[in-house]
């Protein structure tokens, strides 16, 4: 068997918040269904943001309930402060992250707050966190850690600070994300470097999208520095509102493709994968679907690492 690498698909999530119609609940549910029986067993399901601001995500708390019934379906769920993992919390998340900009411009569009004030927000979702009875993994990601659309550069220094300060605050894991998708290869090795210097295996997933095409070869740098978990979006779907330029994430079946074949086990069907487009298309018919291997086909040269 090949070393594991989790894909958690964040489509539900960081795929619908731009869409331009809503995807009914059942037919979230129905794709992530169809996620599950291809073998993806983490999915960012939704956000507990205000619907105000994010329509699409209004009915997370349903999607979260239906998604417990799912066996073996890990849920998480993105929440921008304490109310929100209250929410997620009592919905029934079983993983909970919160975004932090690392650059300061994005920081304010995002969460009206700057960047330590948003730490603070992580080191007050984690006392209410330990003070309940059910445990829930806190994740916090550093969001425009390869650049801004807003500011522009992001110096790596600024990363590390606030991925130590996620650390000091106790959260359980970290993930570096490309917001808008300005990283490149050399830079994703240089920072993630430098943050496990800094908090060691406690930086675990990188969040890639695919702006300017170097998604994958960035996933793959990420991988030769010894990232095990990544997160990517069925189709290539996503973008973040408050990032002008961003588009979509990392395409989870090029994902998959790339690192079954480099013998990497991800524990996911990609047949079966390809197939959950079908879901994904009847909840919401006019997303632009996007992948190198569904045009091109599965070659017969592809073999699964497990
Ligand atoms: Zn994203």
């Amino acid at each position: 068997m090949g070393e594991r690498v989790t894909v958690t698909e964040v489509g539900p999530r960081d795929g619908l918040q731009m869409a331009k119609s809503i995807m009914p609940t059942d037919a979230k549910v129905a794709w992530i269904k169809a996620l599950v029986a291809a073998g993806i067993h983490e999915i960012e399901v939704g956000s507990f943001v205000p619907p105000k601001l994010i329509p699409q995500m209004a009915d997370t708390g349903d999607v979260v309930r239906a998604g417990l019934e799912i066996p073996g379906l890990r849920i998480v769920a993105l929440v921008p402060n304490l109310k929100g993992a209250q929410r997620a919390y009592e919905a029934g998340a079983h993983v909970v992250t919160v975004p932090v900009s690392v650059s300061e411009g994005h920081s304010r569009a995002n969460t009206n707050k700057g960047s330590l004030d948003q730490v603070a927000e992580v080191r007050a979702i984690r006392e209410w966190l330990d003070a309940q009875e059910r445990k829930v993994k806190l994740d916090a990601g550093c969001v425009t850690a390869f650049g801004c659309s807003i500011e522009g550069n992001v110096p790596e220094s600024r990363v590390v600070m606030i991925a130590a300060a996620l650390a000091d605050a106790g959260v359980d894991g970290i993930l570096l994300a490309d917001t808008v998708g300005y990283g490149n290869p050399a830079q994703i090795r240089s920072v993630v470097r430098a943050v496990q210097r800094e908090v060691g295996e406690k930086l675990e997933r990188l969040h890639l999208h695919d702006t300017m095409g170097l998604g994958i070869a960035n996933a793959l740098a990420g991988l030769d520095e010894g990232i095990r978990c990544f997160d990517s979006a069925l189709a290539g779907l996503g973008g973040c509102p408050f990032a002008p330029g961003a588009s979509g994430n990392i395409v989870t079946e090029d994902l998959v493709f790339m690192l079954e074949s480099m013998g990497f086990d991800t524990g996911i069907d990609l047949d079966r994968l390809i197939a959950a487009r079908e879901a994904l298309h009847r909840g919401l018919p006019d997303a632009e679907l996007l992948g190198n291997v569904v045009k091109a086909g599965i070659p017969r040269t592809y073999r699964r690492a497990a």
